[in-house]
């Protein structure tokens, strides 16, 4: 039976992206040598790390000034690296969820904190102010735990850092609204190990602070990502990725794709009397789908959950924090997945509500 993989992370990879790792941890780049145990410093890899910046720019659309770099430790470290390299006094931190809440407790460690947050984290806060004396504003544009998400490039009038781990990608994007852009690549991109930076260039280098080699985005600016060893297979997974989008409309071809997915599942939840949706109907995520049972059939939550792993549903099982259910439809999730899902969503219906 067919698997549909809706893990919120690691998550899906289009398959020519998993064939062509394998492929090249057999033999990489016709060296005779795998992937696994060849040299980062080779030309052959360089090319690697070449084309996937040169990619990730093109398919992003990004603009002179800016640098793309690819580092480890995950999104989780940016956390503490962004107030390293930019809070000199103060920023905004706007906590929509449970990953928000983990970069601005990192943030204080550095500075003054102003936290915006709604009332709960199912629907997002909007009109922002902020004072123009701050350093920078964090947002996290879509909030995987939850499944909120904002879908446009806001001006806040100061510079603006995201964390888009779960949502690059996934839409066109207005780089220039943007002073650094980042996210775990085991979302919508490669596996697990490799984080992606976009920064731009003449933000950096202007707090008064000493900065560790290893933590100062500029050490791995100035040194394409090679000041010490990257993480050299997920960096190559990444660009076979970036490839797929590019033979597949590239973001705009991405938005279409997860659009149409999206509207599917939502509409399903939305007519299916067994299910709701937790989130404001505005800030639904293209990418994280979370649902619930409606009161009135709570007592079969654990039974959809049996129901659906027999259909061959993976991974739907909500977030810890939050319960429930929670499809994520990342790019690589066909709609052929997504139709299976809301024929299994029916076909519980039919079995419960005669
Ligand atoms: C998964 C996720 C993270 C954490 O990523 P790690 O690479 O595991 O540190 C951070 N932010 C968001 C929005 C995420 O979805």
């Amino acid at each position: 039976m067919k698997k549909h993989n809706f893990y919120a992370g690691p998550s899906i990879l289009p398959q020519v992206a998993i064939d062509e790792t394998i492929n090249a941890l057999k033999d990489f780049a016709g060296t005779g040598i795998s992937l696994a145990s060849i040299s980062h410093r080779t030309p052959q890899f360089d090319d690697v790390m070449n084309e996937a910046v040169s990619l990730f720019k093109e398919l992003l659309n990004i603009p002179e000034g800016y640098s793309v770099i690819f580092l480890g430790g995950g999104a989780s470290s940016q956390f503490a690296m962004i107030p390293f390299n930019f809070m000199r006094k103060k920023a905004v931190y706007v906590n929509t969820g449970t990953w928000a809440t983990k970069a601005l407790k990192e943030a204080k460690m550095f500075g003054d904190v102003v936290e915006v947050k709604s009332k709960d984290f199912f629907s997002l806060p909007k009109n922002i102010e902020v004072d123009k004396d701050v350093d920078y504003i964090h947002i996290t544009t879509n909030n995987t735990i939850y499944g909120t998400e904002y879908k446009e490039d806001l001006d806040y009038g100061v510079p603006v850092i995201a964390d888009m781990s779960s949502d690059i990608f996934s839409r066109p994007i207005d780089i220039s609204k943007y002073t650094l852009i980042y996210g775990g690549a085991q979302k919508n991109l490669a596996p697990s190990g490799v984080t992606f930076v976009i920064v731009k260039d003449d933000a950096l280098g202007k707090v008064d602070h000493k900065i560790p080699t290893m933590f100062n985005y500029a050490t791995h600016t100035s040194k394409n990502s090679m000041f010490n060893t990257p993480p050299v297979i997920p960096v190559f997974t990444a660009l076979q990725t970036l490839k797929w989008i590019k033979a597949n409309g590239g973001v705009e071809g991405m938005l279409k794709r997860n659009n149409e997915k999206a509207d599917k599942i939502y509409a399903e939840i939305e007519r299916n009397p067994i299910f709701k949706g937790t989130v404001a109907v505005e800030d639904r995520s293209i990418m994280n789908v979370c649902f619930i049972m409606e009161d009135k059939y709570k007592d079969l939550e654990v039974e959809f959950q049996k129901f659906s792993a027999e259909k061959g549903m993976i991974g739907i099982k909500g977030h810890r924090s939050v319960g429930g259910f929670r499809a994520s439809i990342y790019n690589a999730l066909d709609i052929e997945s997504v139709d299976a899902l809301v024929k299994t969503m029916q076909d519980f219906e039919k079995e419960h509500i005669k």
